[in-house]
């Protein structure tokens, strides 16, 4: 079958490579993809976001199956343009992408469902919601409401941090985003991502992974997409995914069916564990990245049937089997992120590392030319092992990045810290 997965980045990089392994796969094209993608897929440089622009692709290359990765062309509609021309599609509509694309939007189908999370209000100025936090004090969270790629949560540890962060978001710092913000309660405990996914009334959890947000060692610095992940998360025990299941996921999917809106795709949960219970504090309408490509290093090619058996409606036939293994990638970004940084420096060493199903450099921001491979962008590299424990799969990324010769880069010292100073790692 002829396949075209959107997106350029290590989340795309991880899923092509995952499904090319597929027999079913004949032809991958990733649209637009990236140097390393172009190892191994046909790249197409079209807009994505562009549904008519997606539909005339899948049908100028006969695509059968069309993946969409990352979460602005599903907020755009294109999964919705795709399904309308006839295309079998893995990803959300528009309108459930609002589980993502909206904060409030989520509140109220968990409100509407039961499902346990953070309690909230919302508001459209300003006044009102420097009133809320005044009345609640701190520690608080303040959300933008729409999509702002990760820059519009502010968990505010003083009362002044909270009201800045209210007169920024109304002031107009982050555009429509911030043009409705919602007010949380603040929840300690310790976060992980749950991936299931769901043909919009059968559902299948198909991994848990731990990321780290600071661009820093110990956690520090800001905050960024992603420095590094790991998968399994230690601390999403079966009993704990047994209960997001039940008294989060589950009661969304359905909720979400009975408003109208059935929810296809996969739906990745942000959970804080405290107490030995999982509270949700946001849902992505896609895979994470760099989450993603440990959970593809340990799905390997099986994660095409499950994609098509979601499409096509039929999860409640399908199967995950899982290797008792861990996988864990380190990501390597230009000096500067997630700051300003400059684009161009040349990255050498790659092609001496191993690549096998134990090994592999996913490649995010990234540009061949004159047979170099350039840094193009923020997060560049996804160093990514798989081992028999943790600690084997952390030694093996870091012996592959000490492989990597690109003066102009930096990455975090200490992927999988927490799981590792863990007794269940
Ligand atoms: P991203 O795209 O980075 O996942 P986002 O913009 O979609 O972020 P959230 O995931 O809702 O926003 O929040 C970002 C981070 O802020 C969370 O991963 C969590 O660490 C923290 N956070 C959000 N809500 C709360 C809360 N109610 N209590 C404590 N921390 C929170």
């Amino acid at each position: 079958m002829n396949i075209l997965i959107l997106g350029s980045g290590g989340r795309e990089h991880a899923l092509a490579w995952a499904v090319k392994q597929n027999p079913k796969c004949d032809r991958l094209i990733v649209a637009p993809g990236n140097a390393g993608i172009t190892q191994i897929a046909e790249c197409a440089e079209i807009d994505i976001l562009d549904g008519a622009a997606v539909v005339a692709l899948c049908a100028e290359q006969a695509i059968d199956f069309l993946v969409v990765g990352p979460e602005a062309p599903l907020a755009a509609g294109v999964a919705d343009a795709a399904r309308a021309a006839g295309i079998l599609t893995f990803g959300p509509s528009a309108l459930a992408a609002q589980l993502e694309a909206s904060k409030a939007f989520t509140k109220a189908i968990c409100d509407a469902c039961g499902a346990p999370t953070a309690a909230w209000a919302r508001f459209t100025e300003a006044a009102p919601a420097r009133d809320h936090v005044t009345a609640k004090g701190a520690p608080i969270v303040i959300k933008a409401d729409g999509l702002a790629a990760g820059k519009g949560v502010v968990v505010a540890m003083t009362l002044e941090e909270a009201l800045a962060a209210i007169d920024d978001m109304f002031g107009g710092s982050l555009g429509a985003a911030g043009a409705e913000v919602v007010i949380e309660e603040f929840m300690a405990g310790e976060e992980a991502s749950f991936f299931v996914l769901t043909d919009g009334v059968n559902a299948l959890p198909i991994g848990t992974a731990q990321d780290h947000k600071r661009a820093y060692d110990g956690d520090k610095g800001p905050n960024t997409g992603g420095m590094g992940a790991y998968s399994p998360a230690p601390v999403l025990t079966q009993a704990l995914q047994d209960q997001a299941m039940a008294e989060i996921v589950l009661p969304t999917i359905r909720e979400m069916a009975a408003q109208g809106m059935p929810y296809q795709g996969v739906l990745y949960a942000g959970l804080m564990i405290q107490n030995g219970r999982a509270r949700l504090v946001e849902y992505n309408a896609r895979f994470g990245d760099p989450e993603c490509q440990v959970l593809m290093m340990r799905l390997g090619g099986q994660i095409l049937d499950l994609l098509l058996a979601t499409a096509e409606g039929r999860l409640d036939q399908a199967r995950v089997s899982w290797a008792e293994d861990h996988a864990l990638t380190v990501v390597m970004a230009a000096r500067g992120y997630p700051g300003d940084y400059a684009k161009g420096s040349v990255i050498k060493g790659l092609e001496a590392l191993p690549e096998d199903s134990r090994h592999i450099v996913f490649h995010a921001g990234t540009k061949a030319h004159d047979g170099l491979v350039t840094a193009n962008g923020g997060r560049v590299l996804n160093v990514t092992a798989r081992g028999e424990s943790l600690a084997e799969a952390r030694e093996m990324a870091y012996r592959m990045v000490e492989g990597i010769d690109w003066a102009e880069g930096f990455c975090r010292k200490d992927i999988g810290w927490r799981a590792l100073s863990a007794d269940n790692a």
